[in-house]
């Protein structure tokens, strides 16, 4: 299965092949690490893997960093272990590559602006071919679809049609290579725990923030593993009640790559006696069964449409990027009179008169996490106490970019156009503020579930 583009062709040769790992921070089923060893051994040349470690990345903090570093130590012990030389720089010029003249270089796939953006310019510096892999979803987003999908049910039946394919295909585990020289340049090789706590006191520590996630490959398989013990059977019926939290929590996992989502969907169907086919058709299954199909909708047709969207639409992070029947709906509604506004201040320290508001606030703060079916009623009460839905936009990028494990990730983009823009949503009745975008309040939190519950266990920001 081809899982690579090929940002740029070159027939210089070199002298090593070098994987820039980014998006895909793991040794697991890592196809961007796969080809790069692969090629590397056909040429016989050394294969190195580097990490740019940026500093500032929009609102970013202390967790974000923590987390991240978590999982980059595991990824160096890994290397190790396989002799494959693990550099890392604490800056982001790129250009620094050439010094090691290059035959190739792989890069794992993103598709935002920042990270495709680092790509092109990359290519304009070296004399080296540039590949990009897709190891972030199951079916490479060009793979699945040429144009921004209109909904989930338009990219559904693509990504049924493909996925078997995908499944299908075994990942040979790596084995150890042949020792080689590290390269002399000015890295950090093979970067210990020790190493990175080093830099992580150079952000500030967050008082509010009480981690409950602990970054890397190994705690990724172990929230798999008590999501399939505990939760997974009721997934389908429970995931949406805030009071149960019945999620997988692999969301912060899943964006920082430290494990593949092609990874969970193969451990899941391990425990399935239906077919794949049923279990995307819906049909005679079981409880369980019901749930890995509910589960197969979230972290593929959902996850990959985000990534769909943020490929094929440049304003994925704007209120420009909506539909023309939802900017022409919100534009109507723009000087309808709003009850409350609150400024970004009031609202990132949860000061709202809506008690489950501010609980899920609350709850983004301390833990690195809002709960699924909050983020959605978080987001668009923002759009009902701010100025206009651009305002909303970005106030909501900007808080869940900043207090997210899993935040600057096309499923928070999508979920923030979702909310505010109806993007991959139908039309509703038109409505005062909203317009024909989809509407919820406080009184249906209350008619589903044990909002007061919620709304205790998340009660100050302390
Ligand atoms: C306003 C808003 C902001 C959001 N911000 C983010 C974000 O920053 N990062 C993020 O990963 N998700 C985001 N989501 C999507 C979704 O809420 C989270 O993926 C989910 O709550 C993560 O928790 P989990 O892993 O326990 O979910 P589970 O229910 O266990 O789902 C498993 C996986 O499926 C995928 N998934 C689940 N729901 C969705 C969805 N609606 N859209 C796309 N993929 C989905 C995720 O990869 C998730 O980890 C946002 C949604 C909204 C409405």
């Amino acid at each position: 299965m081809n899982r690579t583009q090929l940002q740029k062709n070159s027939s210089e040769t070199g002298k090593c092949v070098i994987y820039v790992m980014s998006r895909d921070q793991r040794v697991s089923q890592n196809h961007a690490l796969l080809y790069a060893i692969k090629e590397a051994e056909s040429k016989k040349l050394p294969i190195y893997v580097v990490f740019f470690y940026y500093s500032k990345v929009k609102s970013r903090g202390y967790r974000h960093y923590k987390f991240m570093f978590e999982g980059l130590s595991e990824v160096s012990e890994n290397l190790k272990t396989l002799n494959i030389p693990f550099l890392f720089f604490d800056h982001n010029k790129l250009v620094e590559l050439n010094k090691l003249n290059p035959e190739s270089v792989y890069f794992d796939f993103s598709p935002l602006r920042g990270p495709r953006a680092v790509k092109s310019n990359f290519s304009e510096t070296t004399a080296a071919s540039v590949k990009v892999v897709d190891t972030h979803n199951i079916i490479p987003v060009w793979v699945i679809s040429d144009k921004e999908e209109f909904a989930a049910y338009t990219i559904r039946s693509k990504i049924h049609k493909q996925i078997k394919r995908y499944l299908d295909e075994d990942f040979p585990g790596f084995s150890k290579l042949e020792k080689v020289d590290v390269p002399k340049i000015d890295a950090e090789v093979f970067p210990t725990s020790e190493y990175f706590e080093k830099l992580l006191v150079s952000f500030p520590k967050e008082g509010l923030y009480k981690p409950e996630f602990i970054g890397g490959y190994k705690n990724a398989r172990n929230q798999l593993e008590l999501f399939i013990d505990e939760k997974l059977k009721d997934y389908d019926e429970l995931r949406n009640d805030p009071t149960k939290n019945n999620q997988s929590d692999l969301s912060p996992y899943l964006h920082f790559g430290q494990i593949s989502s092609l990874e969970i969907v193969k451990e899941l169907l391990k425990l399935s006696n239906s077919s794949l086919e049923n279990i995307l058709k819906k049909e005679s299954l079981s409880k369980e069964e019901q749930s890995i199909s509910a589960f197969i909708e979230e972290l593929v047709v959902r996850k990959e449409l985000s990534d769909n969207f943020c490929y094929y639409n440049e304003n994925y992070d704007s209120i420009k990027g909506v539909k023309p029947w939802a900017k022409a709906t919100l534009l109507e509604h723009q000087s309808d009179k709003r009850e409350y506004i609150y400024s970004q201040e009031e609202l990132e320290f949860a000061k709202t008169y809506d008690p489950a508001w501010n609980a899920a606030q609350i709850q983004m703060i301390q833990t690195g996490k809002m709960h699924g079916y909050m983020r959605m009623y978080w987001c668009k009460k923002i759009l009902e106490w701010t100025k206009s839905p651009e305002e909303a936009v970005d106030i909501a990028v900007y808080l869940n970019d900043k207090y997210s494990l899993d935040g600057y990730d096309p499923n928070g983009y999508v979920g923030i156009l979702w909310s505010i823009g109806g993007v991959h949503d139908r039309q509703w009745f038109d409505r005062p503020i909203f317009g024909k975008v989809r509407y919820m309040n406080y009184g249906g939190l209350k008619r589903k579930f044990d909002i007061k519950k919620y709304e205790t266990k998340f009660a100050s920001l302390r």
